[in-house]
């Protein structure tokens, strides 16, 4: 452009040149042609001159002014030229020292991908050397996978439907290491718009790629055992189910839950809780095939996937390798453990067409093998489902029991052996229904544990026995106690204590009168809340009384810690004691100690004078049951305080 222009002024000088010297010739002809011509006056002449030197004069100042001009506009250029000179070698300079110092890898490639300049960052980046770059395709490095998909985005690139493309690929470094790159590819075209380069940035995303892993693994696994999740068992069931619709298989799912885990939990810690669910995890691996899963579900249930499935038999064989397995003794910190597990099993298509279905079914199995005795498996029956909708149907009804006056009470008396004086009552919750009739009172505690229902029911059973024990007072049975049995839930109640300092000033009775009875096996689900409460209701009066005691795993021993007012001897002894010597010297045994504590021994359902001699003779302080008399309704119970047994006798009436 600058040589064309300066061509162009170089050409208008000649011809101003040109046409100047062309009339300075023709007006110096013409002059000395006047010179001599006679008829010209020597006037003119002179004028022509003087007009001739003008003109000269003039054509010399014009040529003389462009000159200049040309001259400054020249050097003017020159500045300009110097100066975009300058500024290109630093944008150089700059692109250059951006080229080399970046951390991320840049190349220039030609159109087939070979490497037509690399920057230090991509050498590094690959693992090769310049030289080594310059003889290699871009293309071959990536995961051939990408290839096609690639080759796309390049001819979009080419066809200008797209400016940059990004990507990222796994590539194979010179040490064969992978890695996992970004990879940012774009066009540069020559000044008609014809390919030439493409522009390839290259960032490693290695750790990031590595951190997604890692999250999507958690979020598909339990990170205890290393099990798959809840998540991963509806993805691997949704897949199951498709193929398995589509080839006509069969699978099975068995539903586990480890028997009174949360026992052995609270007894071993639970570090030693989770170690055990680490063992259980591995001896469920070594049970099943690789096409098969096996899930965690979270606590101690797990779920076990078993594919391609002929015969359900082939389920029973594995459902008893694993009862086998786990039974096995677990050595943790150097403690032989032993736990067992509960199996329910349902079959697709058979059981249910999906997760959902599938999973209800097996939990209703797994509730059925609990029943059994635990350390069984049982297979899904349509039975389970009308049992189901049973207890569906009594939950309803209990829920409206209560408003619809359908509780009562019965009491059953206790008996100091040595006095023969009945000291204290217990209450017994009753539930008599229109459509299921008598409906036995563990099972109404345990649907209303289910349901929350107990909280309501708890504090109607408490108001109605204190309120009839009020009236006993009155009629001048005035130092019975009454026993109200409790549960778990209730314990759970931050308002437990409050409630019942509530009713007892409303009803206005002390709450010394007030036995609690709680089982060793409620102490044992929460030891730490169960042990805080019992002291706060000693501190408030209340007395405590260990229900069902020698079925659990509480000790005589950890009996000390809690200031506890009586034992009962669970019923299941004080059968045998008469039958069998191995019961009688139990309970010899517990008597003797419970004594030794200062606490008094109350065994109960005593139903045979052998029975009740043999714990007279024993040293037991109480009794209850049959042999005194079956529980009563309120009514039935004053006429037998007023007229006991003839073994008995109710002094505070007299
Ligand atoms: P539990 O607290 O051990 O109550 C003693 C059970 O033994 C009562 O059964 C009673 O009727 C029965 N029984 C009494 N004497 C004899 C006897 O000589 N021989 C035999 N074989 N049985 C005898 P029931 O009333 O069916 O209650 C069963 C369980 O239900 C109770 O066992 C208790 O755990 C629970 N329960 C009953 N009423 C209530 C209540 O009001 N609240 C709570 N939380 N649980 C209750
Ligand atoms: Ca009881
Ligand atoms: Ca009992």
């Amino acid at each position: 452009m600058e040589k064309f222009k300066a061509e162009n002024n170089m050409k208008k000088k000649l011809i101003m040149l040109f046409s100047f010297i062309s009339i300075i010739a023709i007006s110096g002809i013409i002059l000395i042609a006047s010179y001599y011509s006679p008829a010209i006056s020597e006037q003119k002449k002179v004028s022509l001159y003087l007009s001739y030197i003008a003109v000269l004069f003039i054509f010399v100042i014009v040529f003389l002014r462009q000159t200049l001009i040309e001259q400054r506009n020249i050097s003017r250029l020159n500045i300009e030229k110097r100066e975009t000179e300058i500024k290109l070698d630093e944008e150089k300079n700059r692109f250059e020292t951006l080229f080399e110092s970046t951390n991320n890898g840049i190349a220039l490639l030609n159109l087939n991908g070979r490497f037509q300049r690399v920057n230090k960052a991509i050498c590094e980046l690959l693992g090769y050397s310049e030289v080594d770059m310059y003889a290699m395709n871009f293309f071959y490095l990536i995961n051939q996978n990408d290839i096609n998909s690639l080759q796309i985005s390049i001819q979009h690139l080419i066809d200008n439907t797209i400016s940059v493309h990004q990507s990222e690929h796994e590539c194979f470094r010179k040490n064969g290491e992978i890695l996992w790159i970004l990879v940012t590819l774009s066009l540069i075209r020559d000044h008609l718009g014809i390919p030439k380069y493409f522009i390839l940035q290259v960032e490693n995303i290695t750790m990031q790629k590595k951190a997604e892993d890692r999250l999507r693994h958690m979020a598909y696994h339990d990170p205890l055992t290393g099990l798959a999740n809840r998540n991963k068992l509806e993805q691997f069931i949704n897949h199951l189910l498709l193929s398995a619709r589509r080839q006509q298989q069969c699978f099975a799912l068995l539903f586990l839950d480890l028997d009174g885990f949360k026992n052995i939990n609270d007894t071993i810690g639970h570090e030693a809780g989770d170690l055990l669910l680490q063992v259980v995890a591995e001896r469920l691996r070594n049970v099943v095939r690789n096409t098969d899963m096996i899930v965690r579900l979270g606590g101690d249930e797990f779920v076990l996937l078993v594919t391609d499935i002929k015969k359900t038999e082939s389920v029973a064989i594995i459902a008893k390798k694993i009862l086998d397995n786990i039974l096995q003794a677990v050595i943790i910190k150097g403690q032989d453990i032993y736990i067992t597990t509960s199996i329910g099993i349902s079959i697709y298509p058979y059981d249910g067409q999906n997760m959902q279905a599938l999973m209800k079914c097996a939990d209703l199995a797994l509730y059925r093998a609990k029943e059994h005795g635990r350390n069984n498996y049982q297979f899904y029956t349509q039975e389970m489902t009308v049992k189901a909708k049973e207890k569906m149907n009594i939950k309803n009804a209990l829920a409206q029991a209560l408003t619809k006056d359908e509780f009562f009470l019965h009491y059953q008396p206790k008996m100091e052996i040595k006095t023969r004086r009945i000291t204290g009552i217990e209450a017994l919750l009753r539930w008599k229904n229109k459509d299921f009739g008598e409906v036995r009172p563990d099972e109404i505690i345990s649907l209303a544990e289910e349901s929350g229902l107990i909280i309501p029911v708890s504090e109607w059973i408490l108001q109605t026995a204190c309120t009839q024990l009020k009236a006993w007072h009155y009629q001048g049975f005035s130092s019975l106690t009454m026993s109200v049995n409790c549960t778990s839930r209730q314990f759970k109640q931050s308002t437990f204590i409050e409630d019942i300092q509530r009713i007892m000033a409303k009803i206005d009775i002390k709450t010394t009168f007030l036995e609690v009875e709680v089982t060793e096996s409620m102490i044992m689900r929460d030891p730490e809340n169960t042990m805080r409460l019992l002291d706060t209701l000693k501190e408030i009066g209340v007395r405590i009384v260990i229900d069902d005691f020698g079925t659990g795993y509480w000790s005589i021993g950890n009996l000390r810690q809690l200031s506890v007012d009586q034992i009962k001897i669970d019923g299941t002894f004080i059968k045998q004691v008469t039958l069998d010597e191995t019961s009688a010297e139990i309970v010899s045994a517990i008597i003797a100690m419970v004594n030794k504590l200062g606490i008094i021994s109350v065994a109960e359902n005593v139903e045979t004078r052998e029975q009740y001699e043999f714990l007279a003779a024993e040293g037991c302080r109480e009794i209850q049951g049959y042999y005194l008399t079956q529980p009563l309704p309120a009514e039935a119970m004053t006429s037998f305080l007023k007229h006991p047994v003839p073994d008995a006798e109710v002094i505070s009436a007299t």
